[in-house]
């Protein structure tokens, strides 16, 4: 392999032991630890394992964590008393909804109900707006990840063209908007990108978040990228994969990351990151 791997699982570790340092800080200021609010709605197996993972690391970096699991049938209403309930909690500091909610709760609806203040994930529009003005408070934690994994090789963004494949609200557009505000030139693909390959060819940053298997091959990446690839996909044998071919990319590419262990952890670790800050904000100690 002629890349070098950009360790996201170890980097996170990293991030963990410093937040476990400032959460004691936050102790000693405070009288409390920094807070996190966890709500999860129904069964979906799949969340209960990111809730469990994301608490895990939480009660490792001295998070206090306040834990909510709610059945499928919750209303809308019930939903948004307990988000009015955690926002006036002086004990917490960040509201996780773990995405996706049952249909007949409108996501768009509650998010803009956890208050701006609290918003460890970065999905309100005034966090949003914030990052488009170029005055970012919470960053959206997968986007704030990949920026922290391009700055962990040492690679500078300002002056680089900066390719995105993907514009979801949650990954694409905010790290195109994060590339931009370092001075990066930044070029957002989509569906209906004419001649993709050679757009991402220009990259000498090419970050992936489109939700193909192995979508972006050998021949789409220029000699030496920093490629971070933000797929999760399932194969046909039910593994774990990206939206790169990892194995011929990673010949031609300067630095990679995998899937799994690359920016999964580090979006866990990223919620942790705007929780702290949080507290922080709260303690004075920013
Ligand atoms: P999404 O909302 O489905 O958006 C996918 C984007 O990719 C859209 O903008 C779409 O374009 C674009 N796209 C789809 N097919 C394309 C193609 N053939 N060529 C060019 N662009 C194409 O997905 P998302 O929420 O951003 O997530 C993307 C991937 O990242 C998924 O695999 C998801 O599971 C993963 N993810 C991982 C983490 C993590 O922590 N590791 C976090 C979030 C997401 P249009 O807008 O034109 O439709």
């Amino acid at each position: 392999m002629a890349a070098r791997l950009i360790d996201g699982k170890a980097l996170a570790l990293q991030v963990r032991e410093r937040l476990a340092t400032e959460s004691a800080a936050v102790l000693a200021k405070l009288g409390m630890k920094p807070g996190l609010a966890t709500i999860l709605v129904g069964d979906d197996p799949a969340s209960h394992l990111y809730v469990k993972s994301k608490q895990k690391a939480c009660e490792a970096a001295g998070i206090y964590i306040d834990d909510h699991k709610l059945p499928a049938s919750t209303t809308q209403a019930e939903l948004l008393t307990l988000i009015e309930k955690e926002n006036a909690d002086p004990r917490i500091h960040g509201i996780l909804v773990q995405l996706p909610l049952p249909k007949h709760i409108d996501s768009k609806v509650v998010l803009e109900a956890v208050s701006p203040d609290k918003d460890a994930d970065g999905f309100h529009p005034y966090n949003f707006g914030r990052l488009v003005e170029g005055h970012p408070v919470f960053e959206a934690c997968t986007p704030k990840g990949v920026i922290k994994m391009i700055e962990s090789t040492g690679v500078s963004i300002e002056g680089k063209r900066a390719v995105v494949l993907g514009r979801s609200n949650i990954v694409g557009k905010p790290l195109a908007l994060m590339l931009l505000q370092r001075n990066a030139t930044v070029t957002i693909c989509h569906s209906k990108t004419k001649d993709l390959p050679a757009v991402c060819r220009e990259a000498e940053l090419l970050l992936v978040a489109i939700g193909k298997a192995k979508f972006v091959t050998a021949d789409m990446v220029r000699d030496g990228a920093v490629v971070i690839d933000v797929g999760t996909n399932k194969t046909p044998e039910g593994k774990l994969c990206g939206d790169v071919d990892f194995d011929p990319v990673s010949q031609k590419a300067g630095w990679i990351s995998p899937v799994p262990g690359g920016v999964g952890p580090m979006t866990i670790a990223m919620l942790l990151d705007n929780t702290v800050e949080s507290a922080k904000r709260r303690a004075g100690l920013l």
